[in-house]
């Protein structure tokens, strides 16, 4: 469906204008304010005219068919008046008024109507329940807003929003950064998210994309339209909440219970290059580090200040975020002081007071930085508001000239950064903007709005290719009806993969049993294994530890008694015998499938912890080089990885390997695979590997497929 007669029509007919308001007069005032050249047709038959324009008693009467329709009408009357539209040939429109799908059933109905009349005449429609579209380079509005200062809007932000407050926030505060298309796209009753972002990505006057997103409704095209924005340069800053629309599922592995919709969401953002942030103020100083002549081209961040107090503090913010700030190195530092006189900390932040010398410290500061390999953004960190009535005026401007001049030297993107978000300077705004530089605010905010950019513009590690060769014995096993396969056949497919296992043999009978035992040595495990069982502890079929012949029978009478008692005795249940790994760290790592987004790998510590605390790393599949070490490196936990108290350091690097392999292997058969849980791996001390002590598989159809 083209887009263009929806976001820039060059006529709008206006269904329910009146003089009295609503968002026709809006629209019509906006129309004129923004220099709207074109034709604006009022229909009412209620006026001669509105806003003294000629007005229409209805659509067919109009002289043209106009590109778009905007309806300032309440809910009941819209689907007759949208099949006027469709017969009298009109582009697209725009529906305002809430009261569909929203609501419930009845409303649902109704916005289905609608759409399907749209859909039928290939008509794109904003809305329902929206606050329209706002293109000021084009210089046409549906926007149902009024439109003020229409030459301080135009810039290059693309806005798509699913919530109409979060676009009139957005639109609130322009001092930094203007709009190319600011769209509510409310409902999403015909025209999605998806199809504004593919728009924004051709448009040329976009630079950088800002999107509110509650539901995603294509989600393959979805992804799609993230990969295009990130090869065509094109930052999307994205804000999520709750998804709904979703199926619903049983879920077997543990894996499976932890990896909800949002966190999943997040990682897909991640794969994909979007720039995820969690709120206005985040996304906000994103956008504003974008409207600078020189992006971050990697995550060294120099924060120069005038005082030792506020250094002490973004220093421990930072350092809480794991921002990125080099300290000076020995030389750098001895240049620094040179001019300066003493300074105190690490040299980042900066405190460049000194000897007090203000003018020169400040740019000899940025000058050592500047220099250094390791800085990729150097910000200098000054308070001014509008309006100040403390403090010396002149030193808005001075500051501002002091950057620029330094910025001006430099391949690097310079910023004055002031400490709370949204405290500012308009002078210094503009002032700035004229060198091509940007203020930003709030230290945590501002810095990670810089870090945010730094990281996008460092792309992403290629994708672990996804080879087909090993697949054959995986498609067997799950094209046998199998709900799930158990521990041994899984651990079988597994170590196909190059995945470590224990050694094991699978007996039916306590002789069987004493012999496997033997061969493999004291002592083993005995565990019952059978499709119909996925967590075996909670009916008593595990024995630990068995460290003789007797050992074992007893524990064999035992587990076997038990598995009598089930009902039904599941008929594939068999025993098997395992060696009995001793020591080492438990640690889990699992897949999962999200309906939408296909699927994910987690990795966390063992034990009940994971399902309270919640502490793992999740990545959307095909992994990416690096992926396993930053999972291990996230998780909290993993500092009971590291030598703890003078003990062993326990083996990360086969651990990573390990997960690199459970990728590998869920990767190449994603179109059979549901779930699949290594719970517990065993870490053993570095040098001496890992071991998957009991793994679970859980087929299933991708949905695609
Ligand atoms: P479940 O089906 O209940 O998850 P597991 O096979 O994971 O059963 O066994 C339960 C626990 O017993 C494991 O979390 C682990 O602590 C211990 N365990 C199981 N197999 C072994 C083994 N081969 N060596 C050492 N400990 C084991
Ligand atoms: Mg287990």
């Amino acid at each position: 469906m083209k887009l263009d007669p929806l976001v820039k029509p060059r006529s709008v007919a206006i269904v329910g204008a009146t003089d009295r308001g609503g968002p026709g007069r809006a629209v019509m005032e906006s129309l004129g304010a923004i220099g709207f050249t074109g034709p604006v047709y009022p229909v009412n038959p209620n006026y001669a005219t509105v806003l003294n324009i000629k007005c229409y008693p209805t659509l067919m009467e109009l002289p043209e068919a106009p590109d778009i329709v905007v309806f300032s009408i309440r809910n009941p009357l819209i689907p007759e008046q949208m099949r006027l539209a469709v017969k009298r040939g009109v582009g697209a429109a725009v529906i305002y008024d809430s009261g569909f799908a929203e609501l419930g059933e009845d409303g649902a109905k109704l916005q289905e109507e609608i759409a399907g009349l749209a859909r039928e005449a290939g008509m794109p429609v904003c809305g329902p329940n929206c606050m329209g579209i706002l293109n000021p380079p084009a210089r046409v509005t549906t926007y149902k807003q009024n439109v003020i200062e229409p030459a301080a809007i135009v810039g290059n932000v693309g806005i798509v929003s699913q919530s109409g407050s979060v676009c009139i926030a957005l639109v609130s505060d322009l001092r930094r950064f203007g709009i190319s298309l600011a769209v509510s796209a409310g409902n999403e009753a015909v025209t999605r998210t998806v199809d504004y972002l593919e728009y924004l990505i051709d448009d040329p006057n976009t630079k950088v994309i800002a999107t509110f997103t509650e539901t995603v409704r294509e989600p393959e095209r979805y992804v799609a339209a993230l990969d295009r924005a990130a090869d065509a340069g094109k930052p999307v800053v994205a804000i999520k909440v709750g998804r709904t629309e979703r199926t619903q599922r049983a879920i077997t592995s543990h894996t499976g219970g932890l990896a909800g919709s949002s966190r999943v969401f997040s990682e897909l953002l991640r794969a994909h290059r979007a720039i995820e942030v969690s709120d206005l103020d985040e996304m906000t100083e994103v956008l504003a580090v974008c409207q600078g002549k020189r992006w971050p081209r990697g995550r060294g961040i120099s924060v120069i200040t005038g005082s030792g107090g506020l250094s002490e503090l973004i220093l421990d913010n930072a350092t809480a975020l794991g921002l990125d700030l080099p300290p000076l190195t020995p030389a750098e530092r001895e240049e620094a002081q040179r001019v300066i006189g003493r300074t105190s900390g690490d040299g980042n932040p900066f405190d460049a007071w000194g000897n007090g010398n203000y003018a020169v410290n400040i740019p000899h500061a940025m000058s050592v930085v500047e220099n250094s390999e390791r800085i990729d953004a150097i910000c200098y960190c000054n308070d001014t508001s509008n309006d100040p009535i403390i403090g010396q005026p002149s030193r808005v401007y001075e500051n501002v000239e002091m950057i620029a001049k330094a910025a001006s030297a430099s391949r690097k993107p310079y910023y004055l950064l002031s400490t709370r978000s949204g405290v500012m300077n308009r002078k210094q705004i503009d002032a700035m903007r004229e060198s091509g530089l940007v203020v930003i605010g709030g230290t945590r905010q501002g810095l990670c709005a810089i870090d945010r950019v730094g990281r996008w513009s460092l792309g992403l590690k290629p994708a672990r290719n996804s080879s087909t060769a090993k697949q054959q014995a995986f498609a067997a096993a799950a094209t046998a009806g199998r709900h799930s396969i158990n521990e041994f056949d899984a651990k079988r497919l597994l170590a196909g993969y190059g995945i470590p296992v224990t050694r094991e043999e699978r007996v039916d009978t306590a002789e069987q049993a004493t012999i496997a035992a033997r061969k493999l040595g004291y002592p083993v495990v005995l565990k019952v294994v059978s499709d119909a069982i996925a967590h075996k502890t909670e009916l008593g079929l595990v024995a630990v530890n068995l460290k003789s012949d007797e050992a074992l029978r007893e524990a064999f009478a035992r587990l076997n008694e038990r598995l009598n008692k089930l009902e039904p005795r599941p008929a594939d249940a068999a025993f098997l015998v395992q060696e009995f790994v001793a020591g080492g760290i438990e640690v889990f790592a699992g897949v999962s499938r999200d309906p939408d987004f296909g699927l994910s790998l987690a990795f966390g510590m063992g034990g009940i912890a994971i399902e309270i605390v919640r502490d793992f790393a999740l990545r959307m599949l095909p992994l990416r080089d690096g992926d396993a070490e930053t999972m291990i490196a996230e998780t909290r936990g993993a500092a009971l990885l590291q030598s703890v108290r003078g003990g062993e350091a326990a083996d990360i690097e086969s651990l990573a390997k390990c997960l690199y392999a459970l990728g590998d292997f869920a990767s190449h058969n994603a179109e059979q695979l549901a779930e699949i849980d290594l719970n517990p791996i065993k870490v053993l001390p570095k040098g001496r590997g890992c071991v998957v002590v009991d793994a679970l598989i859980v087929p299933g159809q991708d949905k695609k497929s």
